[in-house]
């Protein structure tokens, strides 16, 4: 079985006659979603709420160093500060668990950024106790999940792991997130973009979300919310993190990045645009690209496998342009020749990707090589409509 897949290839396809055993709809969120210029005070509170005398902090070097003073403050002399060694790998989850076992943790606070965090909730898989998560940027969907994406010592993916709920707090500190470099709010934004387009693909061709249930109308709700707030704030909320000085459209497009995006896609199920992310991986140059990047470019593949209008594509292309998000494989990073890349990512995305058949029009390999293909030039492509 794929471990990333929340279920097989064919428990993708819709029941048939044969098959008539209806699904359960299935919902899942973090208990409590906290955000704001300076959330990061409401850590104290929320330990005394879960009455915690020992929390045991997962971090990198770096977040330490800019948030430990902080963070310290907030918890109390007793918190135990372990350092994440930057890999979310088996060995990394093991070492921080017997950490925290014998730092006699009774909460764990996973601080930084995906891999931290996924750190973090792979510890809480065996130890059941409190997960207080605080995301350092908004570069992805992964903060509210209960996904935990393990790689192994040399940084390839190796399987996917599941907490049984999701965390009890997410606490995002939007002057913490402002303060990051602006690459990682664009990639959180592409892979915000996504959502509305594959939770409708998902649903539309009988998919299962990430709970293994059919996805709620909710789902597809907070979706696609989460395009018209990126639509609407996302641009001017980039001027602000470039200037470095927060405001409302922050805090909106905050919002669209780690909560509405990470509700979507555990809801609502995904398709052709993350599937893609399996076949980058192994293409030298667009493998480096971070996630929500990778997304968005998948993101234009989609498009061309559902028919979308040379005046849709457009517009969204020039929202790319204005973003700086990657329109084509060679912006996302290739230097080698495209059509190679092409073959190889679609045989690769066909074969190890979960949720590749999760689309409403009918696809096999040579259409998505086709579909990547004419990505080929968009990036040059001159800004339409907006
Ligand atoms: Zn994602």
């Amino acid at each position: 079985m794929n471990p990333i897949a929340p279920t097989s290839p064919a428990d993708l396809r819709p029941a048939t006659a044969r098959e008539p055993a209806p699904r359960l709809r299935a919902f899942g969120s973090p208990q409590r979603y906290l955000q704001g210029p300076s959330a990061l005070r409401e850590l104290g509170g929320i330990v005394a709420t879960f009455g915690a005398r020992r929390p045991f902090v997962v971090a990198d070097a770096v977040v330490q160093a800019l948030l430990r003073g902080d963070l310290q403050g907030a918890l109390g002399p007793d918190a135990h500060f372990a350092v994440f060694g930057g890999e979310c790998s088996a060995a990394e989850i093991d070492r921080l668990t017997v950490q925290a076992r014998t730092a006699g943790a009774d909460m764990i606070v996973g601080v930084g950024g995906g891999k931290a965090i996924d750190a973090a909730k792979g510890v809480r898989i065996s130890q059941p106790m409190p997960l207080v998560v605080v995301p350092s940027i908004a570069s992805n969907d992964s903060p509210t999940s209960r996904i935990v994406v393990v790689y192994t010592d040399d940084h390839r993916l190796l399987e996917v792991r599941r907490m049984p709920t999701n965390p009890d707090v997410v606490l995002v500190d939007t002057a913490i997130i402002a303060a990051a470099p602006p690459r990682f709010f664009v990639s959180g934004i592409g892979d915000a973009l996504s959502k509305k387009f594959e939770a409708a693909q998902c649903a539309g061709s009988g998919g299962n979300n990430f709970y293994a249930g059919r996805p709620p109308a909710i789902a597809q709700a907070i979706a696609n919310a989460c395009y018209d707030i990126i639509r609407e704030h996302a641009e001017p909320a980039l001027a602000a993190v470039r200037r470095k000085q927060p405001d409302p459209h922050v805090e909106e497009t905050v919002e669209a990045t780690i909560l509405l995006s990470g509700l979507a896609f555990e809801n609502g199920g995904l398709s052709i645009a993350h599937s893609l992310t399996r076949g980058l991986s192994i293409v030298p140059g667009v493998a480096d690209a971070l996630h929500g990047e990778q997304v968005a470019w998948g993101l234009l593949v989609q498009w061309v496998l559902e028919g979308r209008p040379d005046h849709f594509i457009a517009d969204q292309l020039a929202f790319y342009a204005r973003i700086g998000l990657p329109r084509s494989l060679r912006e996302l990073g290739l230097a080698g020749d495209p059509d190679e890349a092409a073959a190889t990512i679609a045989q690769d995305t066909w074969t190890r990707a979960p949720y590749v058949q999760a689309l409403t029009t009918p696809i096999d390999r040579s259409r998505l090589e086709a579909a990547i293909r004419a990505t080929r030039d968009f990036g040059s492509t001159a800004p339409g409509p907006s």
